[in-house]
């Protein structure tokens, strides 16, 4: 390569350099580092994904594939750009060693530490991160782009705690009819197709659906803290996935509505072709719900029922109240974990101690942090000195 050419190379590095100045890192990837950074001439913060293409960890091919995903996100991000919930790209440079993408600061960060911080959400929360984020979804399915790597550290917050989707370092926009067979994403949020495809040749491959599978594992674990599929050893949490072998048994669900766990359950179906789509999951009254509750204009026959309904349900207070034994220290030395309030105390408190050791990307950790038996507390503690050795 002549000076000539390698020139405007160095040029994408010394432009972005000149126009921002990077800061602390925000989160790390296998090539790339995000830092937040400022733009000298007006001090607004951004955020700027760094991208490495000289790595010498990495094979040739390895930087190949980095060079043409990052292409492919670049492209993706220019076409989506402009949603309500999806991360702007606003600038973009490219260097012989780096690519730079700047991005809107999301100050709030992940909502998967969000999760950490609040252990579960509501289903109103969780309400409105799910209607965003498939709406989201179906925008992009509607382009025919599927992201394929949708999970709680992919999804930003920003000040008014929107959901913003980003990294699209898997995204990829399929041809009519197109279908995909490479093994990608993390482990606990693929679809059960892409594992089959991987493992069988023969396999028709997987599409747009995935992102679907990934939707149902993320509001599962909104909801009650802990992944549906995950085991000690990945093996067995592949096999879990593939069978479709998950259940609401834990005592986060019991306080949880039959509507919530439907949709759930549409969306975490084996075979794709039975999954419900975008357009099928916003439709679910679990959504319809919600819109109920805001109409404001009562008729009559509604004030009437409104008003029969307050008094039955005020009546089974009192005699709840009355029949409901007194918590006693005896009960609670007994089974602590069984009572919702203190349950949660307990679980946030594990959270604070144990957060850092939240694993995210490969092994998914938060789990075990919910198995409350002496045996497995005991095993998560060995563990957990084990990691931090
Ligand atoms: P990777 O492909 O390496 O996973 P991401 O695009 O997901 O890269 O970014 C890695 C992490 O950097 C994110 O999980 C998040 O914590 C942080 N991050 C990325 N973009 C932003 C942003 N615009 N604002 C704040 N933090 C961000
Ligand atoms: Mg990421």
């Amino acid at each position: 390569m002549t000076r000539e050419e390698e020139m405007p190379d160095w040029e994408g590095a010394q432009e972005f350099y000149s126009k921002y100045d990077p800061k602390d890192i925000l989160g790390r990837g296998v090539s790339s580092v995000v830092r937040r950074c400022i733009e000298r001439k007006t001090d607004v913060q951004y955020a700027v994904k760094i991208i490495d293409i000289t790595s010498e960890h990495l094979t040739p091919e390895e930087l190949e594939e980095i060079c043409t995903s990052t292409t492919q996100e670049i492209s993706i991000l220019k076409q989506v750009s402009g949603h309500p919930n999806i991360i702007s790209l606003n600038d973009c440079y490219e260097s012989s060693s780096f690519y730079f993408l700047v991005f809107d600061l999301m100050k709030k960060g992940e909502l998967f530490d969000y999760l950490t911080e609040k252990v579960t959400l509501s289903e109103k929360e969780t309400r409105s991160i799910m209607r965003a984020l498939l709406e989201v979804v179906q925008f992009l399915h509607s382009k025919d782009i599927v992201h394929r790597d949708l999970k709680p550290e992919n999804i930003l917050l920003d000040d008014n705690m929107n959901i913003k989707l980003s990294d699209f370092g898997f995204a990829l926009q399929l041809s009519t009819g197109e279908k995909l067979r490479e093994l990608c994403g993390t482990p606990g949020y693929l679809a059960p197709e892409i594992l089959l495809c991987s493992m069988d040749e023969s396999h028709a491959g997987y599409g747009k659906e995935v992102d679907l599978w990934s939707c149902g594992v993320i509001m599962y674990t909104l909801l009650s803290g802990s992944p549906p599929f995950w085991h000690r050893k990945q093996m067995l949490m592949l096999r879990m996935i593939m069978d479709g072998n998950y259940n609401f048994d834990s005592l986060e669900w019991q306080d949880r509505s039959d509507t919530v766990k439907d949709l759930i359950s549409q969306l975490l179906v084996v075979k794709p072709e039975e999954r419900y789509t975008a357009d099928q999951a916003l439709a679910h009254p679990f959504f319809q719900q919600y819109l109920v509750e805001e109409v404001r204009y009562f008729s009559p026959y509604r004030k009437f029922k409104t008003i029969i309904w307050t008094v039955l349900a005020s009546v089974r207070i009192y005699y709840k109240y009355r029949r409901a034994k007194p918590l006693s220290k005896q009960v609670l030395i007994r089974d602590p974990y069984a009572f919702k309030g203190i349950r949660k105390i307990i679980d946030g408190c594990a959270f604070k101690v144990y957060g850092h050791w939240v694993k995210k990307g490969l092994q998914q950790n938060r789990a075990a942090l919910f198995e409350n038996s002496p045996k497995a507390f005991l095993f998560s503690l060995s563990d957990t000195s084990a990691h931090l050795e």
